[in-house]
């Protein structure tokens, strides 16, 4: 994904562009893109300097790690950064481009963002993917859904009361009393 400097308007410029996850290399264990990846970005050119700031969507398939259910996760992340445009090659070398700020050589046509579009998606996934927030889950017992249905395992076993009598009649079948 490349943005052609040439062709920006001296000001402002909206600039929008799809591509196929795979074109930005876009991978990751547990979430699967089908989907095309958009990128809508406002980048204001001023003297020496591009601001660029926007937004990236796609959608991403993946299974809920409650009830394992699979769902699709709308991913939106907003992006910024400031390209700083430099006087010549050697003035570029003596900088190192950060999350903040990337810097060009003066004359450069080209700003390729595949990396940077492809990180922000990465970066905006849950680390715990749930379907929803109301999500039950499945029970730890039988594993039936519970989004789907109630199961019979539902008695409370953790009643504080009864807690030391079952220990005494755990200790009485374990001598075979
Ligand atoms: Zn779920
Ligand atoms: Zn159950």
């Amino acid at each position: 994904m490349v943005i052609d400097l040439t062709e920006l308007k001296q000001r402002e410029t909206i600039w929008k562009k799809q591509a196929g996850p795979e074109e930005i290399g876009l991978q990751f264990p547990d979430f699967a893109f089908t989907e095309p990846v958009k990128v809508s970005l406002r980048i204001t050119h001023a003297e020496t300097q591009f601001v660029i700031r926007g937004q990236i969507s796609t959608i991403a398939n993946t299974n809920c790690v409650k009830c394992l259910a699979p769902f699709t996760l709308p991913v939106t992340e907003d992006i910024g950064w400031v390209v700083q445009v430099m006087e010549d090659v050697q003035a570029r070398l003596k900088e190192e481009d950060t999350e903040d700020y990337w810097f060009i050589e003066k004359g450069s046509a080209q700003l390729d963002i595949t990396d940077r579009v492809r990180e922000s998606i990465l970066v905006g996934l849950p680390y715990h993917p749930v379907c929803t927030s109301e999500c039950r889950g499945l029970c730890a017992r039988c594993g039936a859904n519970l989004n789907e249905e109630t199961c019979t395992c539902d008695t409370p076993t953790t009643d504080g009361r009864w807690g030391p009598l079952k220990e005494i009649m755990d200790k009485q079948l374990r001598r075979g009393e």
